[in-house]
């Protein structure tokens, strides 16, 4: 038997699971799965059984797993030049920002790290913007959310959840945020104020379940944020770059933000890659000193986020969205009544309702496991369906396979 070296523990998945149980907080309640390598739609554990991820890192591995443009230009960087803090420039800085507006057809970009930097970087350029720009009293500024949304763990980003488990205990809260229903235009309007300095809304709630607004939604917001004087900012780090067949997923609803952030898939699965995109007239209000970040649009951050954008530029990964969603919510709506009792999503990512009588998320979850197919709940009765895009259409349906016996059971 294998042992981890001076411990006497197994190198099985009970030795990892017991070892991760004594020595990491419990902030995570993961399968008891423990993955050592992976390629494409593949991962394979340390018992070396084969799974097909259809979670895809909450989307932050819309290309796969180790996709090999993305190794080669980190490889290529690796041997170069790593960081250099933003107090020099870098060769790889300026084509990153310029690709990635060209990208999201904006003017500027503020590179961060993760997703929830990114959010907290949008909540302050909102701020400064109202209070210089749009004559807002200092100090005064409220940004207008949507009730279960989901734009990351810092303390500001809790403060304006509405999720208790993500609350409880944290406070104080941060002031200046004002909750709406999701998906209710009436309400947004409702709750604009001389004060308000921007609606943040994701283009998809992909944490409530995948929740794909109503239609004219995004589009009467937008009338109301000009009509106003507000900003519209989208969360796109979770719907963004492909995975609902579109660049942006707010381009379903043929609206433009004036902010948009964007994580998880930018770096390519490989580094934590984040950004504000937008206009000069809100992105140009930050001047030297007054926001940051170390590790932000690093050499190599910068180096994956380009290969990311090539790969964008091709449409392929749009395309397979959009074709392999068709294939998925036609075959997840004939579970409908037979195991789940709704599918929502666009392009390939789905939120799966599992019926009432059924397993509950977890054990859903844990049966796929068995079966090999990982994927996760999202509330107690939900499943996020969000293979990589890269998966094929058989590897596609060996999954629904698995889906289709465990619902049913
Ligand atoms: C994941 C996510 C975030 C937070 O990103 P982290 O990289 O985990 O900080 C913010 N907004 C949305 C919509 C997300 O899905």
């Amino acid at each position: 038997m294998t042992t981890f070296a001076g411990t006497g523990l197994p190198a099985s998945t009970d030795g990892y699971l017991a070892l991760d149980e004594q020595w990491s907080a419990h902030n995570y309640h993961p399968l008891p799965v423990v993955i050592a390598d992976a390629a494409g739609a593949t991962v394979t554990d340390v018992d070396g059984k084969s799974y097909l991820d259809f979670l895809s890192g909450y989307s932050a591995l819309n290309f796969g797993h180790r996709h090999p443009d993305l190794i080669a230009a980190v490889t290529e960087q690796l041997g170069r030049v790593t960081l250099t803090s933003r107090a020099f420039h870098h060769d790889q800085f300026g084509l990153f920002c310029r690709e990635l507006a060209e990208l999201t057809g904006t003017e500027m970009v503020l590179p961060m790290n993760s997703g929830a930097e990114a959010v907290e970087s949008a909540v302050k350029l909102a701020r400064k913007w109202a209070h210089r720009i749009k004559g807002v009293p200092d100090g005064t500024a409220e940004i207008i959310v949507a009730g279960a949304n989901f734009h990351g763990r810092t303390t500001t980003i809790v403060s304006f959840s509405t999720d208790e488990t993500a609350r409880a205990d944290f406070g104080p809260f941060t002031p200046g945020f004002v909750t709406v229903p999701y998906g209710d235009a009436d309400a947004v309007r409702a709750a604009i104020t001389p004060r308000t300095a921007a609606v943040l809304l994701e283009p998809i709630q992909g944490e409530a379940g995948v929740i794909v607004p109503p239609a004219g939604f995004f589009a009467e917001v937008r009338r109301a944020c000009d009509e106003e004087g507000v900003l519209l900012i989208a969360d796109e780090i979770q719907s963004g770059l492909a995975r609902t067949g579109t660049v942006l997923a707010l381009d379903h609803e043929g609206v433009r933000a004036d902010l948009y952030t964007l994580g998880k898939a930018l770096g390519g699965g490989i580094l934590p890659v984040s950004a504000v995109v937008g206009g000069r007239e809100v992105l140009g209000v930050l001047k030297p000193g007054e926001h940051g970040s170390t590790f932000g649009g690093n050499p190599l951050a910068c180096a994956v986020g380009r290969a990311v954008i090539r790969l964008l530029n091709t449409g392929e990964f749009q395309r397979r969205s959009t074709e392999l969603g068709e294939h998925l919510r036609q075959r997840l709506g004939k579970l409908v009544g037979h195991g789940l009792s709704e599918v929502r999503g666009r392009g390939l990512w789905a939120g799966i309702d599992l019926a009432p009588g059924g397993p509950s998320g977890r054990a859903a979850s844990e049966a796929l496991a068995k079966l090999g197919v990982l994927c996760k709940e999202t509330q107690d009765t939900t499943l996020r369906i969000a293979p990589p895009l890269v998966i094929t259409r058989a590897e596609l349906d060996r999954g629904l396979d698995a889906i289709t016996q465990v619902v049913q059971a």
